[in-house]
Protein backbone atom coordinates (compact mmCIF):
# COMPACT_ATOMS: atom_id res chain seq x y z
CA UNK A 1 0.00 0.00 0.00
CA UNK A 2 1.30 3.69 -1.06
CA UNK A 3 2.51 5.86 1.98
CA UNK A 4 -0.08 8.65 0.08
CA UNK A 5 -3.17 6.50 0.77
CA UNK A 6 -2.06 5.35 4.68
CA UNK A 7 -1.74 9.54 4.81
CA UNK A 8 -5.26 10.18 2.95
CA UNK A 9 -7.47 9.19 5.49
CA UNK A 10 -4.98 11.18 8.32
CA UNK A 11 -5.13 14.23 6.19
CA UNK A 12 -1.48 14.40 7.17
CA UNK A 13 0.29 17.43 6.08
CA UNK A 14 2.96 15.19 4.61
CA UNK A 15 1.02 13.93 1.90
CA UNK A 16 -0.12 17.33 0.84
CA UNK A 17 3.88 17.49 0.49
CA UNK A 18 3.93 14.26 -1.20
CA UNK A 19 1.29 15.41 -3.93
CA UNK A 20 3.20 18.89 -4.44
CA UNK A 21 6.71 17.37 -4.21
CA UNK A 22 5.39 14.64 -7.21
CA UNK A 23 3.87 17.53 -9.49
CA UNK A 24 7.05 19.72 -9.34
CA UNK A 25 8.79 16.73 -10.31
CA UNK A 26 6.62 16.07 -13.12
CA UNK A 27 6.63 19.52 -14.40
CA UNK A 28 10.29 19.20 -16.26
CA UNK A 29 13.37 17.85 -17.23
CA UNK A 30 15.44 19.88 -15.41
CA UNK A 31 17.69 18.03 -12.53
CA UNK A 32 17.08 18.26 -8.61
CA UNK A 33 19.51 18.69 -6.48
CA UNK A 34 18.47 18.09 -2.31
CA UNK A 35 20.55 19.52 0.66
CA UNK A 36 21.39 16.45 3.16
CA UNK A 37 22.85 17.53 6.18
CA UNK A 38 21.66 15.07 8.35
CA UNK A 39 19.66 17.68 10.49
CA UNK A 40 15.82 17.08 10.98
CA UNK A 41 14.17 19.42 7.95
CA UNK A 42 16.72 18.04 5.16
CA UNK A 43 15.97 14.55 6.60
CA UNK A 44 12.22 15.28 6.38
CA UNK A 45 12.66 16.71 3.32
CA UNK A 46 14.65 13.16 1.40
CA UNK A 47 11.90 11.09 3.64
CA UNK A 48 9.06 13.67 1.31
CA UNK A 49 10.78 13.52 -2.00
CA UNK A 50 12.44 10.14 -1.94
CA UNK A 51 8.14 8.38 -0.55
CA UNK A 52 7.23 10.91 -3.73
CA UNK A 53 9.43 9.28 -6.24
CA UNK A 54 8.67 6.05 -5.08
CA UNK A 55 5.13 6.96 -5.80
CA UNK A 56 5.72 7.13 -9.59
CA UNK A 57 5.99 5.18 -12.55
CA UNK A 58 9.11 4.45 -14.40
CA UNK A 59 8.12 6.73 -17.04
CA UNK A 60 7.53 9.76 -14.62
CA UNK A 61 10.40 9.29 -12.98
CA UNK A 62 11.93 11.72 -16.19
CA UNK A 63 15.41 13.05 -14.36
CA UNK A 64 18.21 12.42 -11.84
CA UNK A 65 17.82 13.98 -8.08
CA UNK A 66 21.44 14.07 -6.91
CA UNK A 67 21.45 14.09 -3.04
CA UNK A 68 24.29 16.00 -1.94
CA UNK A 69 25.85 16.48 1.54
CA UNK A 70 28.78 18.61 2.57
CA UNK A 71 31.72 17.26 4.01
CA UNK A 72 33.87 20.28 5.23
CA UNK A 73 36.61 17.77 6.29
CA UNK A 74 36.78 18.70 9.81
CA UNK A 75 33.26 17.93 10.66
CA UNK A 76 32.47 16.05 14.05
CA UNK A 77 33.29 12.75 13.73
CA UNK A 78 30.54 10.67 14.66
CA UNK A 79 28.01 13.07 12.74
CA UNK A 80 29.98 12.20 9.85
CA UNK A 81 30.12 8.66 10.26
CA UNK A 82 25.87 8.79 10.46
CA UNK A 83 25.56 10.79 6.80
CA UNK A 84 27.94 8.46 5.35
CA UNK A 85 25.84 5.84 6.39
CA UNK A 86 22.87 7.16 5.52
CA UNK A 87 24.12 8.23 2.04
CA UNK A 88 24.57 4.48 1.71
CA UNK A 89 20.87 3.40 2.65
CA UNK A 90 19.56 6.46 0.55
CA UNK A 91 21.74 5.03 -2.34
CA UNK A 92 20.63 1.46 -2.19
CA UNK A 93 16.98 1.95 -1.53
CA UNK A 94 17.54 3.98 -5.07
CA UNK A 95 19.03 1.28 -6.88
CA UNK A 96 16.20 -1.73 -5.18
CA UNK A 97 13.58 0.76 -6.42
CA UNK A 98 15.03 2.01 -9.54
CA UNK A 99 14.91 5.52 -8.66
CA UNK A 100 17.16 7.98 -10.52
CA UNK A 101 18.49 9.26 -7.75
CA UNK A 102 22.94 9.07 -6.66
CA UNK A 103 24.19 10.36 -3.38
CA UNK A 104 27.59 12.62 -3.10
CA UNK A 105 29.73 14.59 -0.56
CA UNK A 106 30.88 17.71 -1.44
CA UNK A 107 33.77 18.57 0.01
CA UNK A 108 36.19 22.18 0.18
CA UNK A 109 39.20 21.70 -2.50
CA UNK A 110 42.66 20.57 -0.57
CA UNK A 111 44.10 24.21 -0.85
CA UNK A 112 41.26 25.63 0.49
CA UNK A 113 40.40 23.76 3.36
CA UNK A 114 40.11 24.65 6.96
CA UNK A 115 43.77 23.65 7.72
CA UNK A 116 45.08 24.83 4.68
CA UNK A 117 43.51 28.32 5.53
CA UNK A 118 44.31 28.33 8.74
CA UNK A 119 47.82 26.66 8.81
CA UNK A 120 48.18 27.34 5.16
CA UNK A 121 47.47 30.86 4.83
CA UNK A 122 47.33 31.54 8.46
CA UNK A 123 44.12 33.04 8.43
CA UNK A 124 42.56 33.99 11.73
CA UNK A 125 40.52 31.23 13.89
CA UNK A 126 36.95 32.33 12.03
CA UNK A 127 34.70 34.64 14.12
CA UNK A 128 31.29 36.00 13.67
CA UNK A 129 32.31 39.10 11.76
CA UNK A 130 35.11 36.73 9.65
CA UNK A 131 33.24 33.60 9.02
CA UNK A 132 35.59 32.53 6.19
CA UNK A 133 34.90 28.76 6.37
CA UNK A 134 31.55 29.21 5.19
CA UNK A 135 31.89 30.28 2.01
CA UNK A 136 35.69 27.97 1.38
CA UNK A 137 34.31 25.15 3.09
CA UNK A 138 30.55 24.83 2.06
CA UNK A 139 29.54 27.83 -0.16
CA UNK A 140 32.19 27.13 -2.94
CA UNK A 141 32.03 23.53 -3.03
CA UNK A 142 27.88 23.42 -3.07
CA UNK A 143 28.54 25.93 -5.60
CA UNK A 144 30.96 23.92 -7.52
CA UNK A 145 28.96 20.63 -7.89
CA UNK A 146 25.78 22.73 -8.88
CA UNK A 147 27.50 24.65 -11.65
CA UNK A 148 28.83 21.26 -13.41
CA UNK A 149 25.24 20.24 -13.52
CA UNK A 150 23.74 23.34 -14.76
CA UNK A 151 26.80 23.16 -17.24
CA UNK A 152 25.40 19.24 -18.18
CA UNK A 153 21.90 20.24 -18.06
CA UNK A 154 21.09 23.84 -18.93
CA UNK A 155 19.44 24.65 -15.56
CA UNK A 156 18.93 22.53 -12.16
CA UNK A 157 16.63 22.70 -9.16
CA UNK A 158 18.05 23.12 -5.94
CA UNK A 159 15.75 21.52 -3.16
CA UNK A 160 16.65 22.31 0.19
CA UNK A 161 14.87 21.79 3.80
CA UNK A 162 14.05 25.14 4.61
CA UNK A 163 11.01 26.27 6.83
CA UNK A 164 9.11 29.69 7.19
CA UNK A 165 8.79 30.77 10.81
CA UNK A 166 12.27 29.55 11.56
CA UNK A 167 13.60 32.98 11.68
CA UNK A 168 12.21 36.08 10.32
CA UNK A 169 15.42 36.95 8.02
CA UNK A 170 14.66 33.30 6.81
CA UNK A 171 11.38 34.07 6.29
CA UNK A 172 12.70 37.18 4.23
CA UNK A 173 15.33 35.62 1.91
CA UNK A 174 12.37 33.05 1.16
CA UNK A 175 9.87 35.69 0.01
CA UNK A 176 12.23 37.95 -1.78
CA UNK A 177 13.45 34.96 -3.81
CA UNK A 178 9.68 33.53 -4.89
CA UNK A 179 8.87 32.96 -8.17
CA UNK A 180 5.39 34.27 -8.44
CA UNK A 181 2.99 31.97 -9.36
CA UNK A 182 5.26 29.11 -8.74
CA UNK A 183 6.61 26.59 -6.44
CA UNK A 184 9.95 27.59 -7.44
CA UNK A 185 12.38 30.49 -6.24
CA UNK A 186 15.76 31.61 -7.71
CA UNK A 187 19.14 30.89 -6.75
CA UNK A 188 20.19 34.33 -5.45
CA UNK A 189 23.68 33.66 -6.93
CA UNK A 190 23.85 31.34 -9.37
CA UNK A 191 22.06 31.85 -13.15
CA UNK A 192 19.71 28.92 -14.28
CA UNK A 193 19.40 27.02 -11.00
CA UNK A 194 16.69 27.62 -8.68
CA UNK A 195 15.43 26.31 -5.55
CA UNK A 196 12.82 24.37 -4.28
CA UNK A 197 11.28 23.32 -0.97
CA UNK A 198 9.04 20.80 -0.53
CA UNK A 199 8.63 21.14 3.31
CA UNK A 200 8.02 25.47 3.68
CA UNK A 201 4.87 25.43 5.11
CA UNK A 202 5.94 22.56 8.00
CA UNK A 203 6.38 23.72 11.71
CA UNK A 204 8.98 21.65 13.57
CA UNK A 205 6.16 19.80 15.26
CA UNK A 206 5.10 18.73 11.48
CA UNK A 207 8.86 18.14 10.90
CA UNK A 208 8.97 15.29 13.78
CA UNK A 209 5.61 13.97 13.08
CA UNK A 210 7.37 13.00 9.70
CA UNK A 211 9.96 11.87 11.18
CA UNK A 212 8.91 9.87 14.20
CA UNK A 213 5.77 8.82 13.04
CA UNK A 214 6.08 7.63 9.32
CA UNK A 215 8.60 5.09 8.25
CA UNK A 216 11.81 6.31 6.66
CA UNK A 217 12.15 5.20 3.08
CA UNK A 218 15.53 3.92 3.25
CA UNK A 219 15.29 2.35 6.64
CA UNK A 220 16.13 2.33 10.60
CA UNK A 221 13.63 5.14 12.33
CA UNK A 222 14.93 8.62 13.31
CA UNK A 223 14.75 8.21 17.32
CA UNK A 224 18.62 8.72 17.50
CA UNK A 225 18.38 11.77 15.71
CA UNK A 226 15.58 13.22 18.02
CA UNK A 227 17.30 12.06 21.00
CA UNK A 228 20.60 14.07 19.50
CA UNK A 229 18.45 17.26 19.25
CA UNK A 230 17.00 16.42 22.81
CA UNK A 231 20.51 16.03 24.19
CA UNK A 232 21.85 19.30 22.92
CA UNK A 233 18.41 20.95 23.99
CA UNK A 234 18.95 22.87 20.62
CA UNK A 235 17.04 23.30 17.04
CA UNK A 236 19.82 24.35 15.62
CA UNK A 237 20.87 22.76 12.79
CA UNK A 238 23.14 23.25 9.97
CA UNK A 239 21.53 23.23 6.62
CA UNK A 240 23.89 23.03 3.73
CA UNK A 241 24.29 26.64 2.99
CA UNK A 242 24.50 27.21 -0.67
CA UNK A 243 24.59 31.16 -1.01
CA UNK A 244 25.44 34.59 1.06
CA UNK A 245 21.44 34.70 1.86
CA UNK A 246 20.80 31.01 3.46
CA UNK A 247 24.73 31.68 5.21
CA UNK A 248 23.13 34.61 6.86
CA UNK A 249 19.76 33.51 7.85
CA UNK A 250 20.90 30.23 8.93
CA UNK A 251 23.09 31.69 11.79
CA UNK A 252 25.83 30.34 12.61
CA UNK A 253 25.75 26.84 11.90
CA UNK A 254 28.76 26.53 14.17
CA UNK A 255 26.36 26.72 17.03
CA UNK A 256 24.72 22.96 16.50
CA UNK A 257 25.82 19.38 17.14
CA UNK A 258 26.13 19.38 13.15
CA UNK A 259 29.08 21.56 13.37
CA UNK A 260 32.67 21.49 12.33
CA UNK A 261 34.56 20.46 15.90
CA UNK A 262 37.28 23.05 15.25
CA UNK A 263 34.40 25.59 15.06
CA UNK A 264 35.41 28.67 17.14
CA UNK A 265 32.76 31.10 16.07
CA UNK A 266 31.02 30.21 19.20
CA UNK A 267 32.29 30.70 22.63
CA UNK A 268 30.99 27.09 23.79
CA UNK A 269 31.58 24.00 21.50
CA UNK A 270 27.94 22.04 21.15
CA UNK A 271 29.10 20.06 18.40
CA UNK A 272 31.87 17.68 20.62
CA UNK A 273 30.41 18.27 24.26
CA UNK A 274 27.46 16.46 23.95
CA UNK A 275 29.07 13.51 22.43
CA UNK A 276 31.89 13.66 25.37
CA UNK A 277 28.70 13.78 27.87
CA UNK A 278 26.93 11.06 26.40
CA UNK A 279 29.90 9.07 26.95
CA UNK A 280 32.34 9.32 23.20
CA UNK A 281 35.99 9.98 25.62
CA UNK A 282 38.15 10.01 22.45
CA UNK A 283 36.47 13.27 21.55
CA UNK A 284 38.19 15.04 25.13
CA UNK A 285 41.26 15.62 23.22
CA UNK A 286 39.21 16.86 19.98
CA UNK A 287 38.04 19.31 22.27
CA UNK A 288 40.92 20.56 24.41
CA UNK A 289 42.54 21.66 20.76
CA UNK A 290 39.27 23.40 19.62
CA UNK A 291 38.90 25.16 23.00
CA UNK A 292 42.81 25.89 22.20
CA UNK A 293 42.24 27.33 19.12
CA UNK A 294 39.62 29.42 20.48
CA UNK A 295 41.58 31.21 23.51
CA UNK A 296 44.77 32.26 20.56
CA UNK A 297 41.44 33.91 18.39
CA UNK A 298 42.11 37.04 19.71
CA UNK A 299 45.50 37.19 20.84
CA UNK A 300 47.19 40.08 18.81
CA UNK A 301 50.66 38.93 19.40
CA UNK A 302 50.17 35.82 17.55
CA UNK A 303 49.15 37.63 14.64
CA UNK A 304 51.64 39.34 11.94
CA UNK A 305 51.12 43.78 11.83
CA UNK A 306 50.51 43.26 8.25
CA UNK A 307 48.36 42.00 6.08
CA UNK A 308 49.96 38.47 3.86
CA UNK A 309 49.71 40.81 0.69
CA UNK A 310 52.20 43.28 2.48
CA UNK A 311 49.35 46.09 3.32
CA UNK A 312 50.22 48.25 6.69
CA UNK A 313 47.29 49.23 7.80
CA UNK A 314 45.42 51.29 11.27
CA UNK A 315 41.68 49.92 12.36
CA UNK A 316 39.29 52.18 14.39
CA UNK A 317 40.29 52.74 18.09
CA UNK A 318 37.36 54.78 20.17
CA UNK A 319 38.79 57.95 21.42
CA UNK A 320 36.91 59.17 25.06
CA UNK A 321 38.29 62.36 26.74
CA UNK A 322 41.95 61.62 26.39
CA UNK A 323 41.56 58.03 26.85
CA UNK A 324 41.77 55.71 23.99
CA UNK A 325 39.58 52.38 24.33
CA UNK A 326 40.78 49.25 22.94
CA UNK A 327 37.51 46.68 23.78
CA UNK A 328 37.78 43.66 25.36
CA UNK A 329 37.21 40.54 22.62
CA UNK A 330 37.70 36.97 23.22
CA UNK A 331 39.98 36.02 25.98
CA UNK A 332 41.50 39.86 25.60
CA UNK A 333 41.49 42.15 28.30
CA UNK A 334 40.24 45.79 27.60
CA UNK A 335 43.27 47.91 27.45
CA UNK A 336 42.69 51.91 28.02
CA UNK A 337 45.04 54.20 26.92
CA UNK A 338 46.32 57.48 28.12
CA UNK A 339 47.27 59.59 25.18
CA UNK A 340 48.93 62.35 26.58
CA UNK A 341 51.39 60.13 28.29
CA UNK A 342 51.16 56.24 25.89
CA UNK A 343 50.85 54.42 28.89
CA UNK A 344 47.44 52.00 29.27
CA UNK A 345 46.25 50.59 32.46
CA UNK A 346 48.48 48.15 33.03
CA UNK A 347 51.59 50.44 32.42
CA UNK A 348 52.83 49.66 29.06
CA UNK A 349 54.01 52.22 26.67
CA UNK A 350 52.34 52.86 23.85
CA UNK A 351 53.89 54.70 20.72
CA UNK A 352 51.19 57.14 19.78
CA UNK A 353 52.15 59.36 16.02
CA UNK A 354 50.28 62.16 14.62
CA UNK A 355 50.05 60.07 11.01
CA UNK A 356 50.98 57.11 9.19
CA UNK A 357 54.14 58.01 8.04
CA UNK A 358 55.70 59.04 11.33
CA UNK A 359 54.10 55.89 12.31
CA UNK A 360 55.68 54.08 9.36
CA UNK A 361 59.45 55.93 9.93
CA UNK A 362 58.97 54.65 13.99
CA UNK A 363 59.33 51.06 12.29
CA UNK A 364 61.99 51.85 9.63
CA UNK A 365 64.15 53.25 11.95
CA UNK A 366 63.81 50.34 14.69
CA UNK A 367 63.74 47.74 12.06
CA UNK A 368 60.67 46.38 13.32
CA UNK A 369 59.53 42.92 12.13
CA UNK A 370 55.79 43.27 11.50
CA UNK A 371 55.55 39.60 10.53
CA UNK A 372 56.92 38.44 13.87
CA UNK A 373 55.49 37.96 17.40
CA UNK A 374 55.96 41.34 19.20
CA UNK A 375 53.74 44.04 19.53
CA UNK A 376 55.36 47.14 18.56
CA UNK A 377 52.26 49.19 20.19
CA UNK A 378 51.55 51.73 17.77
CA UNK A 379 48.95 53.99 17.52
CA UNK A 380 48.43 56.87 15.28
CA UNK A 381 46.05 59.75 13.88
CA UNK A 382 43.90 59.06 10.78
CA UNK A 383 41.21 60.88 9.01
CA UNK A 384 38.46 59.00 11.51
CA UNK A 385 40.11 59.74 14.55
CA UNK A 386 42.89 57.11 16.29
CA UNK A 387 44.02 53.80 14.35
CA UNK A 388 45.83 51.00 15.99
CA UNK A 389 48.35 49.00 14.11
CA UNK A 390 46.09 46.62 11.89
CA UNK A 391 46.63 42.45 12.21
CA UNK A 392 47.46 40.11 9.27
CA UNK A 393 47.56 36.34 9.44
CA UNK A 394 48.75 34.11 11.94
CA UNK A 395 52.73 34.31 12.42
CA UNK A 396 54.38 31.65 10.42
CA UNK A 397 55.82 29.88 14.12
CA UNK A 398 52.53 29.95 15.56
CA UNK A 399 51.21 27.81 12.75
CA UNK A 400 54.01 25.40 12.61
CA UNK A 401 52.81 25.09 16.72
CA UNK A 402 49.04 24.61 15.51
CA UNK A 403 50.51 21.92 12.86
CA UNK A 404 52.36 20.01 15.62
CA UNK A 405 49.76 20.26 17.84
CA UNK A 406 47.29 19.01 15.20
CA UNK A 407 49.74 15.75 14.35
CA UNK A 408 50.31 14.77 17.98
CA UNK A 409 46.45 14.89 18.77
CA UNK A 410 45.48 12.48 15.89
CA UNK A 411 47.97 10.37 17.10
CA UNK A 412 47.03 10.64 20.37
CA UNK A 413 43.91 9.46 19.32
CA UNK A 414 45.41 6.46 17.97
CA UNK A 415 47.86 5.52 20.76
CA UNK A 416 45.41 6.24 23.72
CA UNK A 417 42.05 5.35 22.39
CA UNK A 418 42.99 3.09 19.43
CA UNK A 419 40.62 5.46 16.78
CA UNK A 420 42.28 5.74 13.83
CA UNK A 421 40.69 8.80 12.31
CA UNK A 422 42.22 11.34 9.83
CA UNK A 423 42.04 14.95 10.76
CA UNK A 424 44.05 16.28 8.53
CA UNK A 425 44.74 14.69 5.12
CA UNK A 426 48.05 13.69 3.47
CA UNK A 427 46.97 16.25 0.63
CA UNK A 428 46.16 18.87 3.15
CA UNK A 429 49.69 18.38 4.38
CA UNK A 430 51.22 19.17 0.64
CA UNK A 431 48.69 22.00 -0.03
CA UNK A 432 49.87 23.49 2.87
CA UNK A 433 53.78 22.99 2.02
CA UNK A 434 53.40 24.34 -1.35
CA UNK A 435 51.61 27.52 0.61
CA UNK A 436 54.79 28.00 2.62
CA UNK A 437 56.53 27.36 -0.33
CA UNK A 438 55.22 30.18 -1.89
CA UNK A 439 55.31 32.54 1.41
CA UNK A 440 58.68 32.31 1.21
CA UNK A 441 58.89 29.79 4.26
CA UNK A 442 61.61 27.23 2.38
CA UNK A 443 62.67 24.89 5.38
CA UNK A 444 60.50 21.99 4.55
CA UNK A 445 58.94 22.28 8.02
CA UNK A 446 55.20 20.43 6.84
CA UNK A 447 57.52 16.70 6.67
CA UNK A 448 60.08 17.90 9.90
CA UNK A 449 57.10 18.49 12.08
CA UNK A 450 55.14 15.35 10.76
CA UNK A 451 58.47 13.21 11.02
CA UNK A 452 59.25 15.15 14.64
CA UNK A 453 55.60 13.70 15.51
CA UNK A 454 55.38 9.88 13.79
CA UNK A 455 59.39 9.41 13.50
CA UNK A 456 58.73 8.58 9.88
CA UNK A 457 59.05 10.49 6.73
CA UNK A 458 55.97 12.04 5.02
CA UNK A 459 55.87 10.44 2.01
CA UNK A 460 54.27 12.79 -0.18
CA UNK A 461 56.64 13.80 -3.05
CA UNK A 462 56.93 17.63 -4.41
CA UNK A 463 59.99 18.72 -6.63
CA UNK A 464 59.23 22.15 -4.85
CA UNK A 465 61.08 21.25 -1.93
CA UNK A 466 64.63 21.21 -3.65
CA UNK A 467 63.87 24.63 -5.20
CA UNK A 468 67.75 25.09 -3.29
CA UNK A 469 69.91 23.55 -0.48
CA UNK A 470 70.98 24.74 2.94
CA UNK A 471 74.25 26.07 1.43
CA UNK A 472 72.82 27.79 -1.24
CA UNK A 473 69.93 29.73 0.81
CA UNK A 474 72.73 30.54 3.65
CA UNK A 475 74.41 32.23 0.52
CA UNK A 476 71.15 33.82 -0.80
CA UNK A 477 70.23 35.12 2.84
CA UNK A 478 74.20 36.70 2.74
CA UNK A 479 74.18 38.21 -0.42
CA UNK A 480 70.46 39.72 0.62
CA UNK A 481 72.14 41.05 4.02
CA UNK A 482 74.64 42.30 1.99
CA UNK A 483 72.87 44.30 -0.62
CA UNK A 484 69.93 45.59 1.57
CA UNK A 485 67.85 43.24 0.19
CA UNK A 486 64.48 41.58 1.69
CA UNK A 487 65.10 38.00 2.08
CA UNK A 488 61.47 36.74 1.83
CA UNK A 489 60.84 38.80 -1.44
CA UNK A 490 63.51 37.36 -3.21
CA UNK A 491 62.66 33.79 -2.31
CA UNK A 492 59.21 34.78 -3.37
CA UNK A 493 60.39 35.78 -6.41
CA UNK A 494 62.17 32.95 -6.77
CA UNK A 495 59.71 30.51 -6.64
CA UNK A 496 57.27 32.50 -8.79
CA UNK A 497 59.79 32.54 -11.59
CA UNK A 498 59.93 28.91 -11.12
CA UNK A 499 56.59 28.27 -11.05
CA UNK A 500 56.37 29.95 -14.06
CA UNK A 501 59.29 28.05 -16.08
CA UNK A 502 58.26 27.07 -19.69
CA UNK A 503 55.38 29.11 -19.64
CA UNK A 504 54.90 30.59 -22.99
CA UNK A 505 52.00 34.06 -21.67
CA UNK A 506 53.52 35.62 -18.88
CA UNK A 507 51.27 38.45 -18.68
CA UNK A 508 49.74 36.60 -15.30
CA UNK A 509 53.65 36.51 -13.93
CA UNK A 510 53.93 40.01 -14.71
CA UNK A 511 50.73 40.93 -12.48
CA UNK A 512 52.30 38.60 -9.74
CA UNK A 513 55.88 40.15 -9.53
CA UNK A 514 54.25 43.49 -9.74
CA UNK A 515 51.91 42.34 -6.66
CA UNK A 516 55.29 41.18 -4.79
CA UNK A 517 57.29 44.23 -5.66
CA UNK A 518 54.36 47.13 -4.18
CA UNK A 519 53.85 45.34 -0.42
CA UNK A 520 53.81 47.97 1.46
CA UNK A 521 56.20 46.58 3.89
CA UNK A 522 59.56 46.58 1.78
CA UNK A 523 59.24 49.77 0.85
CA UNK A 524 59.26 51.08 4.53
S1 LIG B 1 30.47 25.05 11.91
FE1 LIG B 1 31.73 26.81 12.43
S2 LIG B 1 33.72 26.36 11.44
FE2 LIG B 1 32.18 25.04 10.47
S3 LIG B 1 31.51 26.19 8.68
FE3 LIG B 1 30.04 26.61 10.35
S4 LIG B 1 30.83 28.49 11.31
FE4 LIG B 1 32.48 27.65 10.06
Amino acid sequence: MKLTNILEKNGSKLNDAIERVKRVYKQDNRPWIIGYSGGKDSTATCTVVLNALSELSEKELCKHVYIISSDTMVETPLIIKEIDSTLYKMEQYGKKHNLPISTHKVQPQYDNSFWANLIGRGYPCPNQTFRWCTDRMKIEPANRFIKEVVAENGEAIMVLGVRKGESNSRDRVLSSHSVKTSDLMRHTTLNNAFTFAPIIDFTIDDVWDVLLNYPCPWGGDNTELFKLYVDSNANTECPLIVDEDTKNSAGSCGNSRFGCWVCTVVGEDKALSGFIKSGTKWLIPLLEYRNWLYSIRDDRSLRMKRRASGQIYFSAVKENKGILIIPKKGDRDKVEINIETGLDNNNDKWNIFDNKNQAIKFIKENKIDLSSYDDPRIICKTNEGYGQLGLGPFVYEERKEMLRRLLLLQKRIKDEYNIDHELIKKEELLAISKLWLEQGFWNNDVSEIYKEVYGEELDFVSDDIKLLGKNELRELKDICINNDLDFELIKKILYLEKNSYGLTRRDNIQKDLSRLLNQDYIHI
